[in-house]
């Protein structure tokens, strides 16, 4: 099956499963939401994908090939990934951490960019409505400024399958539209994309595709408006649900509060 299929997938940590079978099919050029409570596994199965966690059982294969087996650098072409927190201790501006989307191409000879790589790195940091912030240290942005720059970053590295890990958890409502927006176009494109997220309306509205983790399993996998129900909102998330669907709206609407009795809120205990 062409797109992005895990298989069995178990991954070990602190002496136990911190995955443990997972299982799920992200179609090719499409767009999949990984949603999940905090803890069920999402960012180790991303990073598992990339072969950045070990696989204790299980297979990961994009398009047929797979990726566990292949060469980081040759890997490094084909899949690009937005990391849930990607701090940096070094000076580097906005434009040289774009750039860095750009050495997979690189020769080892080669001593920085080559012009087309410049073209590639200018058309990334507009794309994110980043140009302007080109020669700051990159440091010295917002989260939600990093943010942009990171997902510029694995833009820049033209990838064909890309994984996010909460890209938009410090966006502003205005750029988590145009950021989603703009995961639609590349995925529109040929690029398969895959970005764990929490807000289920974004969900609904922006993927094609949907993922939920429960407890280091994909318990629920399909289409938006058949995965988001109240009773597996309820299980997954112990909330409790109500779905709507708003004229002239076309993803359904989730509209949620804690179901009494139950989380630790603060009378709780
Ligand atoms: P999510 O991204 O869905 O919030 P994670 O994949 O980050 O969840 O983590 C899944 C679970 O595995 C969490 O309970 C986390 O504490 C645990 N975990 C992750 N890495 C390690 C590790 N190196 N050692 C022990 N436990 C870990
Ligand atoms: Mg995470």
């Amino acid at each position: 099956m062409s797109g992005l299929v895990l298989r069995d997938v178990e991954v070990r940590a602190g002496g136990r499963a911190i995955v443990a079978d997972a299982s799920l099919a992200a179609p090719k050029g499409r767009v999949t939401g990984l949603l999940g409570p905090n803890g069920a596994g999402k960012s180790t199965l991303l990073a598992a994908t990339l072969g950045l966690r070990r696989l204790a059982q299980g297979s990961v294969h994009f398009d047929g090939l797979d990726l566990a087996a292949m060469p980081a650098a040759e890997r490094a072409r084909l899949a690009a990934y937005v990391e849930q927190s990607a701090a940096t201790s070094e000076r580097l501006t906005v434009r040289d951490v774009v750039a860095l989307g750009r050495i997979p191409y690189q020769s080892v000879w080669q001593s920085g960019p080559g012009a087309g790589d410049e073209a590639i790195v200018a058309s990334a940091l507009a794309a994110l409505g980043v140009t302007g912030f080109g020669d700051r240290l990159y440091q010295t942005l917002s989260g939600g400024e990093q943010q942009r720059v990171q997902i510029a970053r694995a833009l820049a590295q033209e990838p064909t399958l890309l994984l996010l890990d909460e890209p938009t958890s410090h966006l502003d409502i205005e750029a988590q539209l145009t950021t989603l927006d703009l995961l639609r176009e590349r995925a529109q494109a040929g690029c398969t994309i895959i970005l764990a997220m929490h807000d289920l309306n974004l969900a609904a509205r922006h993927c094609d595709h949907l993922a939920v983790m429960k407890d280091g399993r994909v318990v629920a996998e399909g289409a938006p408006a058949a995965v988001l129900s109240a009773p597996l909102l309820l299980d997954v998330y112990g909330v409790h649900a109500t779905i709507v669907q708003l004229p002239g709206h076309g993803a359904p609407l989730v509209v949620y509060d804690r179901a009494r009795g139950s989380g630790a809120g603060p009378d709780s205990g």
